[in-house]
């Protein structure tokens, strides 16, 4: 069946076009208010109608955990029963929503809940837009915008779903809908090199986050499987390709782990990776998901960042958020999955 938020306001206007135009508006306003359609002034008969054909609601909060700094889990439940995560964090800068694009994940990042039980499904783009909608209403008027901020960093690998990505983007940016400004939204790869110039070529504003946790190809293979298809060095290439196109910083998440990827010799091979290019590194410790990695401390942390800056590099310790409501990605589908 169809899902009606897939569909842009002008594409529901030709796939609704039986219907009088104020009803097409009507139900797209439901869409973003994430309205229950019977409490719209829709008549009951054209609800019935689209029942038929449609599905209204692709999705409902499970559950929501809040943490004790205000961050907001969800876990949301799709049509067809299938579970995914979307956080709301309040920040003094606006607030900021982060977003799943798959069911699960397939990219097998050994530090990384979301893989887990593998990849389910993608999300379509109308799912995507119905959980920022959803997670909107919630947190204050839902005729409003209640968000500044999206960031592509829950669960799912976003340029594994790149085509339903791409549309989400359409519509989340839509002067329509909520009308996003790309500069407020951040997409985060582990690094499929053959999408970035792909996402290249569409010299958007948005920012352009990989995650690279290591700074050897060798290293990388030990704890993100993608490196044996991707070279650092290609990545690094594709990013500096990125930059001649679209003068934007591009962004490094590196999450420290003990002894894996937090030594000297990282910081020197960072300095030597990230020369020429125009970027920040967001380093975040370790969440331990029960493996066999461990954190880097925090005082380590601060000490690796202190010495990144120190040889001219941008970077910031992000502080983490949500700890006490398994916040990092994946980890309450999991946990969830396993008490079922
Ligand atoms: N697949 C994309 C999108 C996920 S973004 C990507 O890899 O970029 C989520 C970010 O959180 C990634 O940088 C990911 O590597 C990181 N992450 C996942 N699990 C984590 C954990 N347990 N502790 C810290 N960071 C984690």
């Amino acid at each position: 069946m169809k899902i009606l938020s897939d569909y842009s306001f002008e594409e529901l206007e030709g796939e609704l076009s039986a219907y009088p135009r104020f009803r097409v508006k009507q139900i797209f306003d439901a869409i973003l208010q994430a309205k229950d359609y019977l409490d719209t002034n829709l008549p009951k008969t054209m609800i019935e109608e689209l029942k038929q054909n449609y599905i209204l609601k692709p999705l409902s909060i499970e559950k929501v955990l809040v943490s004790k700094d205000g961050t907001k889990k969800y876990l949301l439940k799709l049509h067809d029963n299938n579970l995914f995560e979307c956080v709301f964090l309040t920040q003094d800068y606006g607030n900021t929503i982060c977003m799943s694009t798959q069911v699960g994940c397939r990219m097998g990042c050994k530090f990384c809940a979301s893989t887990i039980g593998g990849l389910i499904r993608n999300l379509t783009p109308g799912e995507m837009l119905s959980a920022i909608a959803v997670v909107n209403a919630d947190n204050g008027k839902c005729n409003a915008r209640n968000f500044t901020n999206i960031v592509l960093m829950g669960s799912g690998e976003p340029f594994d779903n790149y085509d339903n990505v791409i549309k989400w983007l359409s519509l989340i940016t839509d002067e329509h809908g909520f009308n996003v400004s790309e500069r407020n939204i951040s997409i985060s790869t582990c690094g499929l090199v053959d999408k970035i110039y792909e996402f290249t070529k569409l010299h958007s504003a948005i920012t352009l986050c990989v995650s690279l946790h290591a700074t050897t190809d060798e290293i990388r293979k030990t704890i993100m499987p993608i490196a044996f298809k991707y070279k650092i060095e290609d990545i690094i290439k594709a990013l500096k390709d990125y930059q001649k196109e679209n003068s934007r910083r591009v962004v490094f998440e590196y999450c420290l782990i003990k002894v894996v990827n937090d030594s000297e010799r990282d910081i020197k091979n960072l300095k030597h990776l990230t020369h020429g290019l125009l970027c920040h590194v967001n380093v975040i410790c370790l969440n331990p998901n029960g493996g066999s990695l461990r954190a880097t401390t925090k005082s380590e942390a601060q000490s690796f960042v202190k010495k990144l800056n120190d040889n001219g590099i941008s970077a910031t310790l992000r502080r983490s958020q949500g700890d006490d409501i398994a916040g990092a990605c994946g980890m309450l589908r999991a946990k969830t999955l396993n008490e079922k």
